[in-house]
């Protein structure tokens, strides 16, 4: 973040760059060359955090309200508060904004280090938030902050250096499918990393005020490169946001609202895709379509919301039975079906049995029994599977439970 360096205003030139051509000898530098002066850079510097924060906060936050976008508002928040508070160097108020702005930027730091660590789900715990920028504190409040305005500055950048090395670290144990951003993410975080490693090791051979630590890692340099990372890295976490929440209504479009479990369009793309995979091995799966008895009585006699609990308490009976291969899905209404990939119509006869007694055995609150039901089965041929055939048999054999009476299983004819 950009620091004061004494001077108010100072040319910066590191290459000398002349815009328009002057004979060598002119001594009227000023008019000729690029001229960034630190108060003007923090300025702009306040306008573009400030604005980004107002964008991402209206935008991205309060639409995902994200633990990572929370923490960027609040890293963005800090940037603006510490840069602003360099503005009172020079003037009687150094003596304690000089130590705050450098925790508040420390502060900032540890934000983004946050932001990519709740990415992972991983616990933040108080301490870690506050050991850097308290220490950053206690070091520029020793280091005679009246008169110094680069108080504690080989901890301040150290503790930089270390938050945003420890965000890189976090960005780099996330697994590597998690974003199409997070690689430039990752890059960026590593980058202000290695920028406040060089501002920290030339700082303690060259001093504050040394040629080198001006040109390559001064005010105005570390404004422009903060101003230019800040932007890259909000348009990222933006990019991520929508990522997810896509992600995310994709997710909730394919799960049925009551009992959790797959929807139709849910469970056929992904038993299509399951059965793909099982053709190419050459192996067979099962079928089971399972339809709720006398449902409609349910609803008649108790209320729509113990018909509810009854299709609840079916799932419960169908996910407690199958295997975490297995496919399990509402198909409509009181119509359920599973997929057993490689499991032999036998197996599936015993689970589909198995689903009935845990049903009789299950309580409601809403009804005093449960409903019973009737299911049919039906098996992939080998190496040919249909997905379409296999429901069309499995329902036909479905249909003949119902019509033998109901509270039984059929198997379809081969
Ligand atoms: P059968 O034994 O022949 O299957 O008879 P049934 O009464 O179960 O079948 P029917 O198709 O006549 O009725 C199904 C009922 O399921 C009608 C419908 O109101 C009810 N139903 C469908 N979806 C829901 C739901 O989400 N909640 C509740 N409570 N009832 C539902
Ligand atoms: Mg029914
Ligand atoms: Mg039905």
């Amino acid at each position: 973040m950009a620091r004061e360096d004494g001077q108010m205003i100072r040319s910066w030139n590191p290459a000398g760059a002349i815009l328009r051509g002057n004979s060598l000898g002119d001594t009227d530098w000023g008019a000729d060359r690029v001229v960034l002066d630190v108060g003007t850079l923090r300025v702009a510097f306040a306008v573009v955090a400030l604005t980004l924060f107002v964008l991402f906060y209206a935008v991205t936050y309060r639409s995902t309200r994200s633990a990572y976008s929370g923490w960027w508002c609040a890293a963005l928040v800090l940037f603006l508060t510490g840069a602003a508070g360099y503005l009172l160097d020079g003037t009687p108020h150094q003596v304690w904004a000089n130590p705050l702005a450098n925790s508040l930027l420390v502060a900032g730091s540890v934000g983004v280090w946050a932001a990519a660590r709740s990415l992972r789900q991983q616990p933040i715990n108080t301490w870690q938030l506050l050991a850097a920028p308290a220490l950053t504190a206690v070091a520029s409040a020793l280091d005679n902050p009246a008169v110094n305005d680069w108080s504690g500055g080989p901890v301040f950048l150290a503790m930089m250096c270390v938050m945003f090395s420890f965000s890189y670290a976090e960005m780099r144990a996330l697994p590597p499918d998690y974003s199409h951003v997070q690689g430039p993410l990752t890059a960026a975080s590593g980058l202000l990393a290695l920028f406040y490693f060089g501002r920290w090791l030339v700082f303690l051979v060259d001093g504050p005020r040394g040629p080198t630590f001006l040109t390559f890692f001064g005010s105005e340099v570390t404004t422009l490169v903060t101003m230019a990372l800040l932007m890259f890295v909000s348009f990222g976490m933006a990019a991520m946001s929508t990522e997810q929440l896509t992600k995310d209504l994709s997710l909730r479009a394919s799960r049925d609202g009551l009992t959790g479990l797959l929807n139709r369009s849910g469970f056929l793309e992904l038993a299509g895709d399951e059965l793909r995979r099982i053709e190419r091995s050459g192996r067979s799966a099962s079928l089971i379509l399972a339809d709720l008895d006398h449902f409609k009585a349910v609803n008649d006699e108790h209320g729509h919301s113990a018909g509810d609990s009854a299709l609840q308490a079916f799932a419960a009976a169908c996910t407690g039975c199958v295997r975490s291969t297995d496919i399990v899905a509402r198909y409509g209404g009181e119509e359920f079906v599973i997929l057993l990939p490689g499991a032999s119509p036998d197996l599936a006869e015993a689970i589909a049995k198995e689903i009935g007694l845990r049903l009789k055995i299950m309580d409601s609150p809403d009804i005093p029994r449960l409903p019973t039901a009737s299911f049919g089965i039906a098996v992939t041929g080998t190496g040919t599977a249909d997905l379409g055939k296999t429901i069309a048999a499995a329902d036909a054999a479905l249909y003949q439970a119902k019509a033998q009476g109901r509270n039984r299983v059929v198997r379809a004819a081969d």
